[in-house]
């Protein structure tokens, strides 16, 4: 796991000017060594043992073999996975809100060989089962940073599988019934709405009333869309949407994507689906809360 000085060191080396090289074939950015830094960061950094630029490739056959058997092979992951998002709510510990995600993916796509979506350009590399590409480059150090300031990957990532495997080798967490109490105090939140709240105006709120402590503009948003993809916050489109319990095909999400940008006003909104689908009427799904805090209490 990365301690916070590295976490910081590396908010100064992926940024935008920082970047080394753009691979147009590959499609990735390379990034520069950390200048600047006081003695005591420099060593820090050296004892991390961080590479900044470790450039992989993914194929979507070998990472979703690899993905079954992460699961296959760590019965504990599902209780941690679930603990991991309580304390990311809980305390703002936001390397904890992709794995469950990542989790879910792992457990419920069904065994299969790329598919693609289309034939066009970007959908003839896109599988209509998972939503993986059919293979990709991958910068690990930058998609691993990214993970730490709470920026996820939902819908059909490579990244599940680097998120997966370090998640494996963390130690246990537990959540403290305190922090229980801060995850149901947001989920009474929400479930508490007005009936017309937008996604949008709902972020403002939880932002405004402070109920997430360290909490950024980054990890709020991210956090209503995993809400939402898990059928925490209910969805327009599909009153039953839980994929807690189910598999739903990358071809039927895209559709309903889709039929969101169809509505929005002018066509030009940016649409998630299923956040966007969300409004305050429709509210929380009880059960799936329930069963999140069941899984994680009950442990390992
Ligand atoms: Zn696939």
């Amino acid at each position: 796991m990365l301690d916070n000085t590295t976490i910081k060191i590396l908010s100064k080396v992926y940024t935008h000017s920082n970047e080394e090289t753009y691979d147009m074939k590959k499609q990735i950015s390379t990034y520069k060594a950390p200048k600047e830094l006081k003695e005591k960061e420099k060593l820090a950094f050296e004892n991390s043992g961080f590479i900044i630029n470790t450039i992989k490739h993914y194929t979507h056959d070998d990472t979703l073999v690899r993905l079954r058997k992460i699961v296959d092979d760590n019965p504990h992951l599902e209780a941690l996975t679930y603990n991991l998002l309580i304390k990311a709510v809980a305390t703002g510990f936001h390397r904890g809100l992709q794995p469950i995600i990542s989790y879910l993916f792992a457990k419920h796509t069904p065994e299969h060989t790329f598919v693609p979506l289309g034939d066009d350009e970007y959908n003839c590399n896109t599988c209509k089962i998972c939503g993986l590409p059919k293979a990709s480059w991958e910068n690990d150090g930058k998609n691993l940073y990214d993970l730490y300031i709470g920026y996820c990957r939902i819908g059909g990532y490579m990244e599940a599988l680097l998120d997966l495997e370090e998640v494996i080798s963390f130690e246990l967490i537990h959540v403290s019934n305190e922090e229980i109490a801060i995850f149901k105090h947001l989920i009474d939140f929400i479930d508490n709405a007005p009936e017309k709240e937008t996604p949008t105006e709902l972020l403002m709120r939880i932002s405004k009333e402070k109920i997430l402590p360290k909490s950024n503009t980054i990890s709020r948003t991210w956090l209503l869309r995993i809400l939402a993809e898990l059928g925490v916050m209910k969805n327009k489109l599909d009153p039953n949407y839980d994929t807690l319990r189910h598999f739903v095909s990358y071809e039927q999400k895209y559709q309903w994507e889709l039929r969101l940008h169809d509505e929005a006003p002018n066509h030009r909104s940016e649409v998630n689906f299923p956040l966007s689908a969300w409004r305050g009427n429709l509210g929380i799904n009880h059960a799936l809360v329930e069963s999140i805090i069941a899984t994680a209490k009950k442990g390992y």
